[in-house]
């Protein structure tokens, strides 16, 4: 008998799985994530680890960690939704809030996981270009009511905040969910996050990931009206945070974060420097609020092979719409900071 050939859904032909780097580096870039060190409490508690946190399941949907990241955002633990990372938060709502055959509007070029989202969901993607300052033409995006509105503010990957007054006139006209992804908040230091359980329809995504300096716990989390937060744990299973993760997560969030102000403070220094080390190469990185920068560059991606093979891993993009081919690189202290800069020279000459 021969075997039938495995189903699949059509909407996932053509898709390919997340580019992840394939080999460690001695200095790696490429990820946005902290190169400043991991929340003390939070150490401590993985450190403490028991077997029972272990053996059993954690919390259900997270309540210990709701009640640490609500008072941490100055939103009631009730609006507050916890995942495995905010990808996962972003997959669940945009499961969540948009029916196949319905739209998912964002600008061009951001983070492209909600668009993967989108399009694992049956859902049409329509992209309207952003500016390297922020700018972008609302009434663009929302041509058609689109069922999710995505914003991403510092934008992944150019850097800068998006502009505020576009930002409130989408708050103020959408009719789908907006879904606002405010993953570098702390470094841009302002957010819409406590402002979003008033706005109804608005969910402020965050994470633990870039300024925490957790990444490798994932943890994500968002906070939006009840209603709004409820639906999107609907979309999905519980235990979603691990068991170590929430303990851990939850003591960053009650003792570490004057530790994560100081070390934000650092990674806003070393972008300062990383800026003006692109500059005297003769590159011109776009302006950037949050702890990485993008920077215009031909050729990008067979430099970033160079720079891999010696030792430098950054995150290269080909043709991005509006910007051609560029570099981004995430901020990291002096000592390593200044070693990628030397390589980047090297390859570049
Ligand atoms: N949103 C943006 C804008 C990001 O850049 C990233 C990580 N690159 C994420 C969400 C996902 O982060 P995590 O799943 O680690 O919370």
């Amino acid at each position: 008998m021969s075997a039938l050939p495995p189903p699949r859904r059509s909407e996932w032909n053509g898709l390919q799985l997340y580019q992840t780097p394939e080999s460690p580096v001695a200095i790696d870039l490429s990820d946005n994530t902290s190169r400043f060190g991991v929340p003390p409490a939070a150490l401590a508690v993985l450190r403490g680890a028991e077997d029972e946190w272990i053996a059993r399941y954690p919390s259900g949907y997270g309540e210990p960690l709701k009640h640490a990241l609500a008072a941490y955002a100055g939103v009631r633990p009730e609006q507050i939704v916890t995942g495995c990372g905010s990808d996962d938060v972003l997959d669940s709502a945009v499961r969540a809030f948009a029916r196949p055959g319905e739209t998912l509007a964002c600008l061009a070029p951001t983070f492209p996981m909600p668009v993967r989202f989108a399009q694992l969901n049956g859902l049409r993607v329509r992209e309207t270009r952003v500016g390297p300052d922020g700018s972008f033409d609302p009434s663009a995006l929302l041509v058609g009511d689109p069922a999710i509105v995505y914003l991403c503010s510092p934008n992944n990957p150019t850097g800068a905040c998006l502009d505020g007054d576009a930002v409130d006139r989408v708050l103020a006209h959408a009719t789908g969910v907006v879904i606002l992804d405010e993953a570098y908040a702390e470094f841009a230091g302002t957010s819409r996050t406590a402002a979003a359980p008033a706005l109804g329809r608005v969910l402020s995504v965050r994470t633990l990931s870039k300024a925490f300096g957790l990444a490798g716990l994932r943890v994500g989390w968002a906070a939006g009206h009840e209603a709004l937060v409820r639906d999107v744990e609907l979309s999905r299973g519980p235990y979603t945070v691990n068991a170590l993760a929430e303990r851990a997560a939850a003591a960053a969030l009650a003792r570490d974060v004057d530790w994560m102000r100081a070390r934000v403070a650092e990674s806003l220094a070393a972008r300062a420097a990383l800026e003006a080390g692109l500059r005297a190469l003769g590159l011109e990185p776009l302006p950037s609020h949050a702890n990485f920068v993008l920077v215009p560059c031909a050729g990008a991606p067979a430099l970033a092979a160079r720079l891999r093979e010696r030792g430098l891993g950054v995150r290269a993009f080909a043709n991005l719409p509006g910007y051609g081919d560029a570099l981004r690189l995430h901020a990291s202290p002096p000592a390593e900071q200044d070693r990628a800069l030397a390589l980047l020279k090297e390859a570049l000459a």
